[in-house]
């Protein structure tokens, strides 16, 4: 993956933009192009997870042309900044999933336990077909048998911010996606 150093006001604590600006935006709109090819005259329901999504969702939905629906599950992992803990449900669908065609959007699918606990409550809930979308992927971490349906970007094993990824709630806004410098985080 070619880097490119991130903007001077960063340079404390951004190693590298590892995906820039542009090309988030051409690959964004390429997997919306599929989405679309997809969920054609289905009942589209978009269930996105909180609070990663919300640069790659609002792009994503906004280069779909479908009717769809939009709602919101918040599941948070307990444990420290870095590595995942024990995951909790901060917040439940307001809208009816049963017999939906539902495309689950996450930030980063990684050991793949999110999704999986996820995947179960939403199959609970009875849709007509269920398939997910994550804007990353770090596939050498992967301990669930989980495999997204649309993958914006493979990366490597490393901890990455921005474009809604977060370290201790930070770097959210980054247009981009970097590489934290591990002595931001260790
Ligand atoms: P999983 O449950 O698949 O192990 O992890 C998914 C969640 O872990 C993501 O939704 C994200 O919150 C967090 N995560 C995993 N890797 C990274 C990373 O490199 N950077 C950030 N900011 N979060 C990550
Ligand atoms: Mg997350």
């Amino acid at each position: 993956m070619a880097t490119t150093p991130p903007p001077e006001h960063l340079r404390e604590e951004v190693e590298s933009v590892l995906i820039g600006e542009k090309e988030i935006a051409a690959r964004v709109r390429e997997l919306a192009a599929d989405i679309e090819r997809d969920f054609i005259e289905q009942d589209l329901l978009v269930v996105a997870l909180l609070t990663g999504t919300v640069p790659f969702l609002a792009d994503l939905i906004r280069n779909i042309t479908l009717p769809l629906r939009l709602d919101f599950m918040g599941v948070s992992s307990y444990g420290n900044n870095t590595a995942p803990g024990e995951l909790v449900f901060t917040k439940e669908l307001k809208l009816e999933a049963r017999n939906r065609d539902v495309l689950l959007v996450d930030d980063i699918l990684d050991t793949g336990k999110t999704l999986r606990a996820v995947i179960d409550k939403l199959d609970a809930l009875q849709p007509r077909s269920l398939r997910t979308c994550v804007m990353l992927e770090k596939k050498s971490r992967r301990s669930e048998k989980i495999t997204a349906d649309y993958v914006g970007f493979d990366v490597p094993d490393t901890f990455v911010v921005g474009y809604g990824l977060d370290y201790a709630e930070k770097y959210r806004n980054l247009p981009f996606i970097g590489e934290l410098k591990p002595e931001v985080y260790s």
